[in-house]
């Protein structure tokens, strides 16, 4: 395979796609050495047919608000790979959702669910609401309404969608119900992030946050250091965040920025746990905004409008909010201001000019799908709990995802040792990802 040439003819297939093309670009640079290493997968055209999603669905939501409007969304679901089992993926609800950032979270999400080992193929979904000053009735409404038209094409061995920006515990349990009603069946593992009691996992809300600061002890680890006293800036303050300062603040590292859409609260003290549970209050307010941390903790978090969480000086970075939110100039001051390793929480949170800036300056620099893979690994365990009847301890599951991520950062290490001893994490995650699902591609044959 030759990236240039199977990107141009993506290009041109699928223009304006950006997001989508960015993602696949980053994953065959990986892989292209290895790929032509092995005639077998290019004469299966394994990249060619790995590129493109296996089928997505478009479909029109229709709902009411509280002011009895008739509103219009649109909903999406794509199932992109299912070589190592079935789609599984989560749901986003926000405005700017369109087919291409799906198709990129999707592809994303098929190595990522790869790295951690469990039988889980990618898909990816949600729609272009904005949660944003919705009421619970709304988003109840929307939610039912999504599901009537989804419910048909998932089930936990066809498709198992679950959270992701703009849909928690509250929305899975909403569409949920409606699954239930529709399918007449209840059968947990069409979804997941379900609430403890009804088939939930205990430890899933805190996942991808615990996982990724269990993968980030270990980059600091390599270069022979611990988290105690390491200064960590997070954008975000949604339930990722809320996971990551939560184990951060537990493994001894210092939580000094947050971030919203409206501007960075820097905390010159850290972050303590009333702040911590404040974060939820803030998340479930869904007004969005991080100036509320400043107004209710007056001294302890100092807001400035309008700046992001790489102008506070750290450590250690990490995008934990949405795709590209790190660019090359803030990168750069990042480094400036002597950051040592970052790692994207967020899928896609580094736009590649910021990777490069990053990685030749010789910092550590890891990618989000195999940073966040606590989050899907935990509803893999979920899964196993339903399909078993049976309910893991929080401390069995968490020793579990320990271990799940352990192993996505040997994997990573193993694939990623460059001859001058550094380790790529991006190659690393990106060949170990694709090598197990391409091999299950070509023992499945030309499906
Ligand atoms: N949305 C999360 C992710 O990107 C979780 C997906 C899931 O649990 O299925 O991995």
């Amino acid at each position: 395979m030759k990236v240039n040439d199977i990107m141009a003819a993506l290009e041109a297939k699928h223009p304006g796609e950006n997001e989508y093309l960015q993602a696949v670009r980053e994953v065959l640079e990986s892989v292209e050495e290895v790929y032509n290493q092995h005639p077998e997968f290019e004469a299966a055209k394994i990249v060619e047919r790995l590129v493109e999603p296996d089928r997505v669905f478009t479909f029109r939501v229709t709902w009411v608000d509280d002011k009895g409007q008739v509103q219009t969304n649109l909903g999406y679901r794509v199932q992109y790979n299912a070589a190592l089992g079935a789609y599984k993926g989560g749901l986003r609800f926000h405005p700017a959702v369109n087919v291409s950032m799906l198709k990129f979270l999707g592809f994303e999400q098929i190595f990522k669910n790869s790295l951690t080992n469990l039988p889980l193929g990618g898909g990816k979904g949600g729609a272009d609401f904005d949660p944003t000053g919705k009421s619970d009735a709304e988003v109840m409404r929307f939610c039912q309404a999504f599901m009537y038209e989804l419910w048909r094409n998932i089930g936990p061995d066809q498709d198992s969608p679950a959270g992701d920006v703009g849909v928690g515990g509250r929305e899975i349990g909403y569409m949920y119900g409606m699954y239930k009603k529709l399918a007449r069946e209840h059968s947990t593992g069409a979804l997941t992030g379900k609430a403890y009691g009804w088939g939930g996992s205990l430890i899933r809300p805190e996942a991808t946050g615990f996982g990724a600061m269990y993968y980030v002890d270990r980059m600091v680890r390599q270069k022979g250091e611990t988290m105690n006293g390491k200064t960590i800036a997070l954008s975000g303050f949604g339930n990722v965040a809320w996971g990551a300062a939560t184990k951060a603040t537990e493994l001894g590292a210092k939580v000094v920025a947050l971030s919203g859409p409206d501007g960075v609260c820097e905390l010159p003290n850290g972050i303590d746990k009333e702040m911590i549970d404040y974060m939820l209050v803030m998340r479930d307010s869904r007004r969005n905004k991080v100036q509320d941390m400043a107004d209710k903790f007056p001294g302890k978090a100092i807001f400035t409008p309008g700046k992001k969480a790489w102008s506070v000086k750290c450590d250690i970075a990490c995008p934990s909010a949405f795709q590209n939110e790190m660019n090359e100039e803030d990168a750069k001051m990042l480094i400036a201001n002597k950051v040592q390793y970052v790692a994207e929480i967020s899928n896609m949170g580094c736009q590649p000019a910021a990777i490069a800036a990053i990685q030749n300056a010789g910092i550590p620099f890891a990618p989000g799908k195999a940073v966040n893979a606590g989050g899907v690994s935990t509803s893999g365990l979920e899964i196993s709990q339903n399909a078993g009847h049976i309910n893991w301890t929080a401390a069995e599951v968490d020793q579990k995802l320990h271990k799940i991520m352990n192993d996505i950062y040997d994997m990573c290490v193993e694939y990623g040792k460059q001859a001058d001893g550094s380790i790529n994490y991006v190659k690393g995650a990106n060949i170990a990802g694709f090598m197990r699902v391409a091999k299950a591609m070509l023992a499945q044959g030309i499906v």
